[in-house]
């Protein structure tokens, strides 16, 4: 083929999928990246930080990209890398806490917790110990109090975001239960992350403990993605732990590169991710990311509102911008829908649909979906 019919069946292929901008994607937590993304990704395609000595400016900006997210999350002396998503930064971090214990280590996790967890328990020489959730949907911290005082445990897990419903786990408690119990504590904030510093006073929630970063002492580590509401382009994955000396639980010897030890799951990995988040961390600054957080707020206080006007109910009023609407029958409404072309999630912690409320979800989209869903009921 010439390069001219090569991109002509690309582009046929490429209209098959379905785009962030027709606003029917709902249940993703990725959305069209920053347009600035495109420029960047040409300038540094050929990067590889699996090799970082061949590409030693690439690896300075991953350097300052950690910085300036761990400034973000108030730890200036925070390490950690910009890779292939959340489920690698998870795995990342329950690595280091089976490499400190060197044993079968025991892990309390959230019944909410994302199934990246399950392939860490699946891969890794692990137990997990599945906590009960309370009625607001976050983890049972008298339940985590009681259990880490009568067992050995090695871990433990908070979410700040928590995939379905956006809730945030009491982490302030369970830094103080992991801080008392001598515990590792990892925040999988993969979503919250690049929300909760930028929520305006108005949406937050009296009863609600926003507290979830390295200000919080028994933090060890956190998962951040830009590649969700950092507006990176996939894959630009976050972690971060607190300190340089964790860095030891992760490193693998790799003698034939430039530098000789590896602490990443992947080997071979874009510089791309690291140069786009960089870039748009500085073009958009604070102000930038808390006007795009507000934007996809008030949108989902419309959507719940216009779902309201037409007797459909929320789970939970949201906390984030994630909706959960009640439904007695998701997995067939959510096939319903997608035969009328939206595309939306379920819940699994609740018979709930669920909507991510991304930069790509505009009022119009709203009108009509919850036109769609409401015709689907009667
Ligand atoms: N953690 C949380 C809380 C998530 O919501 C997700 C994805 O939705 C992940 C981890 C996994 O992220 P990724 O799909 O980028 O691997």
């Amino acid at each position: 083929m010439d390069e001219k019919k090569v991109l002509e069946a690309l582009k046929e292929y490429r209209k098959i999928d379905l785009k962030y901008e027709d606003g029917r994607i709902l249940g993703s937590m990725c959305t069209k990246p920053h347009p600035i993304s495109k420029k960047i990704v040409e300038m540094f395609l050929e990067t590889n930080l699996g090799d970082p000595g061949l590409f030693k400016g690439t690896k300075k900006l991953e350097e300052e990209v950690i910085g300036m997210i761990g400034e973000l999350l108030h730890n200036k002396n925070a390490f950690g890398y910009i890779i292939t998503g959340g489920t690698e930064a998870n795995l990342m971090a329950m690595r280091v806490i089976k490499n400190m214990k060197n044993r079968n280590a025991k892990i309390l996790i959230p019944e909410t917790a994302h199934f990246s967890f399950d392939k860490a328990e699946d891969m890794m020489d692990l137990k997990f110990i599945k906590v009960p959730i309370t009625k607001d949907y976050t983890i049972d911290v008298d339940f985590v109090r009681d259990y880490v005082e009568d067992h050995k445990v090695d871990g433990i897990v908070g979410i700040a975001g928590s995939t379905e419903l956006g809730t945030i786990d009491n982490i302030e408690e369970l830094s103080k239960i992991a801080i008392d119990n001598d515990v590792y504590l990892h925040v999988d904030a993969a979503f919250g992350g690049f929300v909760i510093p930028f929520l305006d006073k108005k949406y937050k929630k009296k009863r609600i403990n926003y507290n979830f970063d390295f200000s919080l002492e028994g933090v060890c580590s956190i998962t951040i993605d830009p590649h969700k509401m950092g507006l990176s382009p996939i894959p630009a994955g976050g972690i971060l732990f607190r300190n340089t000396p964790l860095k030891k639980y992760l490193d693998i010897e790799a003698p034939y590169l430039t530098e000789t030890q590896q602490a990443t799951i992947v080997g071979t990995r874009v510089g791309f991710g690291v140069a786009c988040t960089w870039g748009i961390m500085k073009l958009l600054g604070k102000d930038g990311y808390k006007k795009i957080v507000s934007e996809c707020m008030g949108n989902t206080i419309y959507l719940t509102k216009k779902a309201r006007e037409y007797g459909i109910e929320c789970v939970i009023d949201p906390i984030m911008n994630i909706v959960a609407l009640k439904d007695e029958n998701p997995n067939e409404t959510c096939l319903k829908l997608r035969e009328k072309g939206w595309y939306v999630s379920i819940c699994k912690c609740v018979n709930a649909l669920r909507i991510v409320v991304m930069p790509h979800v505009k009022k119009e989209h709203i009108d009509e979906f919850v036109e769609v869903l409401a015709s689907l009921r009667v």
